[in-house]
């Protein structure tokens, strides 16, 4: 970590500051799990902190400790646009582009206080005072302790922040198989443990979850299925009739487009979500290898990611947005192949 980010950092928490803490649109484990845990921190601190979530979050995230004190800006708007214009520090964490906060770009872009930015995306943005950018990183959630580690702050570390740590370095490394865990994420992981992380209990949590619902949900996407050998790729459609029939809610798809990468071969794996609401057909790319997913998502579906995971999307319908799709996959395939 840069010794001045940190020095800059360490200035601007010499004294009480108000706060709000950011996650990105359809925040995602390690989104919630850092916003929390610096949450956690800072009040601790003596600070005035509140998270700001631009929406809803998944039911399987809401028992980390801190999410019922966050407020949501699609329902207390008014509220959180007063904190907004009102904070000092705003920290964003687990996103790089204001645009990845939805409906709260505005008034971020309109907020006085100084930004500070913790991600681990790739291509950030340069809207923050303090930019901590680093795309080799597991998860935000290993950056904010870090971060906490470079304030001489690790010993107050209280559980409650190891739980939302930990949870968010288990969501972005799919449980420590993705490849950027390091012999460090798992001291990094192996020290919440010792602080209080319960790591068996979290791992049930988010993953041993499920309702009928999205097992049926899960059986319908597995049917649709479609392989396309030649290019190893795999992708999957759900329409919105599809996820009405199994009641779908918020979280209920999180995983779904992993098991296309399952396939022996296959190296590119894609779900299509229709969200008829938005108007648009939400994407998710994942890979193996060296296939960029970001530059993918980047170039033809406004999007972006890492290397290995990333997300986009498109306002044709569902059959026209695999169309193009597929039509692009011949441009790719000595990049898909060799
Ligand atoms: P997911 O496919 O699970 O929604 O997202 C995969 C990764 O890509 C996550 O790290 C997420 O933050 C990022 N991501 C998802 N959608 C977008 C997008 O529209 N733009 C950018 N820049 N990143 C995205
Ligand atoms: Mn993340």
């Amino acid at each position: 970590m840069n010794s001045k980010d940190l020095k800059t950092i360490r200035e601007l928490l010499r004294v009480g500051r108000k706060i709000v803490i950011v996650p990105h649109k359809n925040p995602d484990g390690d989104a919630m799990g850092s916003c929390l845990a610096l949450k956690h921190y800072l009040t601790a601190l003596g600070h005035q902190a509140v998270v700001i979530t631009p929406n809803d979050y998944p039911r399987f995230l809401k028992w980390m400790p801190g999410n019922q004190e966050a407020l949501n800006f699609e329902k207390e708007e008014e509220k959180a646009r007063a904190l907004l214009e009102d904070a000092e520090l705003i920290f964003t964490l687990d996103f790089n582009h204001l645009s990845r906060s939805g409906a709260m770009e505005a008034p971020l872009r309109e907020a006085r206080a100084s930004f500070i930015m913790v991600d681990h995306h790739r291509e950030p943005g340069d809207y923050a005072l303090v930019t901590m950018s680093d795309s080799s990183m597991s998860s935000t959630c290993e950056m904010v302790y870090n971060l906490i580690e470079g304030l001489d702050g690790l010993d107050n570390i209280d559980p409650d922040m190891a739980n939302c740590l930990y949870a968010g370095i288990v969501t972005d490394t799919g449980s420590f198989k993705f490849s950027a865990t390091t012999s460090r994420t798992h001291r990094v992981a192996a020290d919440l443990i010792d602080r209080g992380a319960k790591n068996t209990e979290i791992h049930n949590k988010i993953f041993d979850t499920n309702t009928p619902e999205r097992l049926q949900l899960l059986g319908c996407a597995l049917r649709n299925l479609i392989i396309l050998k030649e290019f190893n790729t795999a992708y999957i459609s759900l329409r919105q009739e599809e996820l009405d029939a199994c009641h779908y809610k918020k979280g209920d798809t999180e995983g779904f487009v992993n098991y296309g990468l399952t396939l022996e071969g296959i190296r590119f794996a894609v779900i299509f979500i229709e969200n008829r609401d938005e108007g648009i057909i939400k994407i998710s790319f994942r890979s193996e290898g060296n296939f960029s997913v970001n530059e993918f998502a980047r170039t033809h579906f406004g999007g972006g990611g890492h290397l290995n995971a990333a997300g986009g999307r498109s306002h044709d319908s569902m059959e026209a947005t695999i169309a193009h799709f597929e039509s692009l996959l011949g441009t790719y395939r000595e990049a898909l192949t060799k």
